[in-house]
Formats: C-alpha cells, structure tokens, sequence
C-alpha cells in the first residue's frame, strides 16, 4: 500500500459523535458522555478510524445484534460517562514527565535511555492514555529547531544508549519526517540505539508499507514497540503489517495495557501473548494503567493483577510472558512487579514455591 492511501484511511478517521455513523448504536454510558457539557471532558476528543468502527459493528451483528459495551474496542475507543469522574488521585501528568524535559520534546528520566515525543498526533485516541496532557493536542510534528536542539543535547549525553520515538505515535510521521529524526539522532550519536513507539501497525496497519519496512531497516539497530491489548486486536491485516516488520528483519516487542473490562482475565491475556510470538513479536511489558484523569474505570487492583500474572507464569513460556509494571506516580518510573516465588529461607538454603503449587528446597553458596 502506498503512502497515499493511508493518508486516505486518516482523512476517514471519526473526530466528532456527529461523525460516528448511524449503524453504531451507542449505549447509555457513551450517550451520557456525550450528552455531558464540553467543560466535562476530559482533553482526549474521541477520534477513531471508520476501519475500527466498522469492526465494533461487525463484533455487535455477530452476537446478534446486540449493542456491546462489553466489545474490547469500544470500551478502549469510545468514551463512557465513566470518564467524566475523575479520582483525587488522579494527576494530568501522571509520570511527571515535565519534570525530566531538558529540552522541548525529549523526557530524559533513566540515565541510559530518552524518549522523544516526535508527534502529539495519533491515528486513535486510547480513552486510558497516560498522556492526554499531550496526546491530540496542538503542536503537531517536531520543527527543525527542536530536532537541532535534540541533537546537540543527544551528542553532548553520551550516557544516553536508546532513544525511544514516541508520541503521539511516532509512525504518524510521514516517511521524510521520520527518516530526518533517525538521521539526525544518528549524526550526532552514530552508536544509539532506536525504538520506534506506535500502535499504527496493529490500529492503520496500511501505514506499514515496504518502504516504510526498508526505511526502519536502513536505520538499524532499531527495534519497533507495538501496543496490542486484546487479541481481537490481531486480525489478518494487523498481522500482515506485523509480518512485513519482521520479514524485514525489524524485531518488534509489543507493550500491553492492563485494562478492567478489556483484558483482565488469564485466558484472554494468554490468548493474546501467545497470538503475538506466532506473529514474531515479543510481548514485553504488561502495564498496569497509569493514574490519568477520568480513567479509574479501567484500573485493576494490583493485588488482583499479580494474580493474573501468577496465572499467566504459570501458563506461558519465558518467550510468551511479558514483565508487569507499574509507573510510579510522580516520576520514579518503572517498578516490575512478580508475586515472590521465595517463600523463606534457613541455614542451609531456600523455599521456593514452583509452578507445581509446592515448596522445594533450593540449597544456599557460599559467595
Ligand atoms: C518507559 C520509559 C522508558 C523505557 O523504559 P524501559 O524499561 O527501558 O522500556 C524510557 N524513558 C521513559 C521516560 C519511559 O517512560
Ligand atoms: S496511541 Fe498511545 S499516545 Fe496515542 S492515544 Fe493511544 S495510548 Fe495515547
């Protein structure tokens, strides 16, 4: 597919609830958003592809239809009165993200890593999105300047090995801009490492062209970060644009959200991780939802979540399983959590707790 008809598929995206065709019955929940005044919306507008309304409709007409606020993509693109509540707790930057921004656009909070918000823009907008402050907004794609002052910030911080392109998402770049951000983060650090964040190849997979697949390639070492939270989600042309990444010899390691009423169970986060390394994705982090405003409804306990992921240890391989992690409020960053398999220990060694249910001993070293 050429540049241009993704370009076509975008200028089909749905902006507005007048936009949203008839055939999608809304439910009570998404009319009293809606319904609500504007001042009670939060900054996301909706926004979401005809392509992906039209897979809600076909979801809805194959359990007989039905109008289904249950859909894993409804609930994660269409807004619901829900999103109208926000908790005390809630903070418009929930990573603190400000805070670690030396320079416009670049957010240098491990010493090792910066990621760069090249776009605000995205081809949808996730009603859980931890960047709402930014996401959608107005500053569009990252100027000449901005780029130049990235590079010289990037070329004096040798400490920095990856960069992460993220957003917005990065894909949403036409290829020119795209490659220009690569090139000049290459010229001033000719060793560093890049990740590509989007979530366009599993929600616009026509955007991953051949160029686009031999541009990446051009740049490597490059990995490409997906997002994919449901395997409803992994359908024929989303795994085609998958596949045309690792033909091309991308590797490509996916980032899940855990979402109540998406993908909260074993079975379907089982399904879903298992559906990506058939596709030659590796599923990398599972994260716990971050505390933007108007997003509690899709938040789980995290005592609950650790045992989801014990279910899933025990279930999948190394390969399959993802790492769960929380962001902690305010800007401490990443906290992997596992529930502990050490149960104890004495003079002569370890109880550990195996995927059999029991408690095995595991003798200690000097040293
Ligand atoms: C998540 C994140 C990274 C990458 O962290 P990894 O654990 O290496 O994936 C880098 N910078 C920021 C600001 C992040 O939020
Ligand atoms: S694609 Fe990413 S940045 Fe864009 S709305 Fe979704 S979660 Fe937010």
């Amino acid at each position: 597919m050429a540049e241009s008809s993704w370009r076509d598929e975008l200028a089909r995206t749905i902006t507005d609830v007048a936009g949203l065709p008839d055939y999608l019955t809304l439910t009570d929940d998404e009319r009293r958003f809606f319904d609500a005044p504007p001042e009670a919306h939060g900054p996301l507008a909706l926004k979401v592809p005809l392509a992906v309304v039209r897979r809600m409709v076909e979801a809805a007409r194959r359990a007989g239809g039905q109008v289904l606020s249950t859909d894993p993509l409804r609930r994660q693109f269409i807004p619901t009165a829900a999103e109208l509540e926000t908790q005390p707790y809630e903070l418009a930057d929930p990573l603190g993200e400000e805070r670690y921004s030396p320079v416009p656009r670049l957010i240098h909070r491990y010493p090792d890593r910066a990621l760069l918000l090249v776009t605000d823009q995205c081809v949808v907008h996730c009603r859980y999105c931890f960047r709402s402050r930014f996401t959608g907004g107005s500053h569009g794609g990252i100027s000449r300047d901005e780029l130049r002052a990235v590079e010289s910030y990037l070329a004096a911080h040798t400490e920095i090995r990856e960069l992460i392109l993220s957003g917005g998402d990065a894909l949403m770049l036409g290829d020119g801009a795209l490659a220009d951000v690569l090139d000049a983060a290459r010229h001033a650090r000719p060793d560093i490492v890049f990740r590509v964040a989007t979530r366009i190849p599993v929600v616009m997979p026509g955007r991953v062209t051949a160029e686009l697949a031999r541009l990446l390639r051009a740049r490597a070492p490059l990995w490409v970060v997906v997002q994919a939270n449901h395997p409803d989600e992994l359908h024929a042309e989303a795994s085609q644009a998958l596949s045309v990444l690792a033909d091309a010899g991308i590797p490509v390691i996916n980032q899940t959200v855990l979402l109540a009423g998406v993908n909260d169970d074993a079975k379907t986060l089982d399904e879903l991780f298992t559906a990506l390394v058939r596709l030659r994705v590796k599923p990398y982090y599972l994260f716990q939802a971050d505390l933007a405003p108007g997003t509690s409804h899709f938040r789980v306990n995290v005592e609950r979540a650790l045992w989801i992921v014990a279910e899933l240890r025990r279930r999948l391989s190394g390969l399959a399983m993802p790492v769960f992690a929380v962001d902690i409020p305010g800007g401490a960053g990443k906290v992997p959590l596992e529930p502990s398999a050490l149960i104890g220990e004495d003079e002569s060694g370890y109880r550990l707790r195996a995927a059999d249910g029991h408690v095995h001993h595991y003798p200690k070293e000097e040293g």
